[in-house]
């Protein structure tokens, strides 16, 4: 049976990538061997390593004086790599405290440094991104830590704070799914999971002249200077990982890159988030300004009925919809790799649901 995948990481890949992956998995070009049995300093590894780089620079506009870095841990391990390098202890670092993850960045700063939250919504549970003209950043932090799409609550940065100290951003759950000005961003980080390849692989993107800026002692693995002169391969890297990002990438060019990328993505939240307004059944808990394009999370009337609705879904060929186990509710993550027929299927069923169950 066909299924729609809402799932919000690990999620879908779009299916031409998987068809092309699964016809070079045992023989990629003619060398007889798969990429994950080649050598990483290769030249077929190479090609793809030098063409998922240049896909990315192309796709995010980058500019010169920045690297892009192919790291692995996750972004987890960027909440402690960051305050690591970027965190003197006589200085402080700000972050926006907006959900789940932006506390374990928060939680890993503490680690090394000092961190102000510059701003928060945890008192109205995460409902929201803190509107930034009530922000008070200063210009005297190390950096400004902000994650620009809020997975597990539904919220996304729709502008960001601008002028103050170097602006670093998880953008794990929506890189790549809109256009956004790289140049105003000193450190953007994603693991790749959600809208660009299998886990395993960790995109970085850095100025350069804030990577000057790191302590000098740190552990080689962790230094991002490594990954950058030695452009990501230091050790062995990820090769699959890599692979799959450039595949991704490239069909991402295909499609016509971010500007059609974000109208098909407007288009599908704005669909979701239709039926969800107009509907006394169905509500979404994030306010208007707020919402993500990616995870549109709502509740149903009682967990009785979302417990059905999560185990009809699945029967209908509809999974991953099952929120957050810290939130409940429902979430349809819906990643640049998730089609407009698998939204309006969706809305298809939930229609359906809604005149059954009401
Ligand atoms: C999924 C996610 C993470 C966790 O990523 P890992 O690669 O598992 O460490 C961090 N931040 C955001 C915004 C996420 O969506």
């Amino acid at each position: 049976m066909k299924v729609f995948n809402f799932s919000a990481g690990p999620s879908m890949l779009p299916v031409e990538v998987m068809e092309r992956a699964k016809k070079e998995f045992t023989n990629y070009k003619n060398s007889g061997c798969g990429i994950i049995e080649l050598s990483h300093r290769g030249s077929e590894f190479t090609e793809v390593i030098e063409r998922a780089e240049k896909n990315v620079r192309e796709l995010m506009d980058i500019p010169q004086d920045y690297s892009v870095c192919f790291m692995q841990g996750g972004a987890s391990l960027q909440f402690a790599m960051i305050p690591m390098s970027f965190l003197p202890k006589d200085s402080f670092a700000e972050y926006a405290e907006t959900g789940h993850w932006a506390e374990a960045a928060i939680k890993q700063g503490k680690f090394f440094g000092e961190v102000k939250i510059v701003a928060s919504s945890k008192n109205t549970n995460y409902d929201r991104i803190p509107e930034i003209r009530h922000w008070h950043p200063s210009e005297d932090a190390a950096y400004l830590h902000i994650t620009s799409n809020n997975t597990i609550y539904g919220t996304q940065y729709h502008s960001f704070p601008e002028g103050a100290a170097p602006l670093v951003a998880d953008m794990s759950s929506d890189i790549m799914s809109r256009i956004v000005d790289t140049g105003k961003f000193s450190l953007i980080y994603a693991g790749a999971q959600k809208n660009l390849g299998p886990s395993g692989v960790t995109l970085v993107v850095i100025k350069n002249s804030f990577a000057a800026k790191a302590a000098e002692k740190v552990p080689a693995m962790l230094k991002y200077s490594t990954y950058i002169e030695k452009k990501s391969l230091y050790n062995t890297p990820p090769t699959f990982g890599i692979y799959m990002l450039a595949l991704v990438t490239d069909w991402m060019k295909e499609k016509g890159g971010l500007p059609a990328i974000e109208k098909i993505n407007d288009t599908k939240s704005e669909a979701l988030y239709e039926i969800l307004d107009a509907s006394s059944f169905y509500k979404c808990p994030v306010e208007p300004a707020s919402r993500s394009k990616m995870n549109v999370v709502f509740r149903l009337p009682s967990v009785d009925l979302e417990e059905k609705f999560v185990k009809l879904a699945k029967a209908e060929g509809f999974i991953g919809l099952k929120g957050h186990r810290s939130v409940g509710g429902i979430r349809a993550s819906i990643y640049n790799a998730m089609t407009l027929e698998g939204v309006e299927k969706l809305i298809d069923f939930m229609n359906e649901f809604e005149s059954k169950n009401n």
